[in-house]
This record gives C-alpha cells, structure tokens and sequence, in this order.
C-alpha cells in the first residue's frame, strides 16, 4: 500500500491523475488529507474529504483500491502506524522540485524506512493547482475542465473571502 498525503483543498483533476497511475501500480492506496490547523485551509477537513471521495467515483476502481483518511501530525508516524513505507508525492514543474526533495530527504532523515516516490501527471495537468484553481473562481473565470463535477459545486457555494 501506498500513502497520498496531500491538503486536497480541493481535489483537482492533477492530484486524481496521480491516483489513477499510482491505483496501477499498488494494490492499494490512502489518500491521506491532511489535518493541520496551522495550514489556512480554505475548505474545512470534512468538505475536502467529501469531494475527494465522490470524486473518487468517476475512476470507477475496485472498491477499496483507493481509500480515503485523514491524518494530523508527523507523517512518517503515520506511516508507521499503517504499516507502508512508501510515500506519494506528484511532481509538476520545477517550482515543485526543491520543496518536494527537501521534504523527501526530511521523511528519509526521521525514518530511514521511508521511501518517496514521485509520479508524473499527464502534460495537460502539469500547470494545475488547488490554489490557481481557487484564483480563477474568484476572479470569475472557468474551472470546468480543471477539476471534478462534485468539486464545481463546492467551489460555487463557498463564501467568496474563503477563496483563496
Ligand atoms: P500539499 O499541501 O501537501 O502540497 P496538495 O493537495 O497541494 O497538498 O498536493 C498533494 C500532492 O499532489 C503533492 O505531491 C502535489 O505535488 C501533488 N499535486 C497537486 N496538484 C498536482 C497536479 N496538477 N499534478 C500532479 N501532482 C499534483
């Protein structure tokens, strides 16, 4: 088993391409949302959780494939407690590239068990974030193509402050 752990604020077309490759390479994954009270999320732990569960349905995937939790505090504890060493992470531009390796070789100093492994999204993904996402609502722009139907309807009726 795999874990994704991500904010997920929201899900987007990007972090469910990275599910459906890593769906065909483990034979399970968690996507694991992250519960941090420090991070300014702009949807609160149970919508984001939501979203990405019935967004997991149009994968259509066996049942169980991939399993959605949510988690709070370090991360290579989590993984411990789940019993998998291996951490997903998806890797889009370079602006990803230092953080991501920062934080790779961070897990791998806390817990010399844990193993990263970073999947690419398809080229179309590549420029796709929660945030731009988040941008684009606000500013009244188009998201339709960018991130699942449930998702769309969160987006319309949130509190225009909260996004971004
Ligand atoms: P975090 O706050 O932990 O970075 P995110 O939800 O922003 O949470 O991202 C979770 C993971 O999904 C990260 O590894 C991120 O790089 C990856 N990701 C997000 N959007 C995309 C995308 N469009 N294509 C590929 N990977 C993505």
């Amino acid at each position: 088993m795999a874990v994704y752990p991500g904010s997920f604020d929201p899900v987007t077309y990007g972090h469910m391409d990275i599910l459906r490759r890593a769906s065909l390479l483990f034979d399970r994954v968690l996507a694991a949302v992250s519960d941090n009270p420090q991070k300014n999320h702009t949807f609160p732990l149970p919508a984001r959780i939501e979203m990405l569960e019935e967004s997991l349905r149009e994968l259509r995937l066996p049942k169980n494939k991939i399993r959605v939790e949510s988690f709070s505090g370090l991360l290579v504890d989590y993984l411990k407690e789940k019993k998998t060493p291996i951490l997903l992470r998806g890797l889009r531009v370079f602006s990803d590239f230092e953080y991501e390796f920062q934080m790779a070789l961070m897990n791998r100093h806390l817990d010399p068990q844990v193993e990263t492994v970073f999947l690419m999204p398809d080229a179309s993904h590549i420029h796709l974030s929660s945030t731009l996402v988040k941008e684009i609502v606000s500013l009244g722009g188009e998201v339709r193509d960018l991130v699942p139907r449930c998702v769309l309807r969160h987006l319309k009726s949130a509190p225009a402050p909260n996004i971004p």
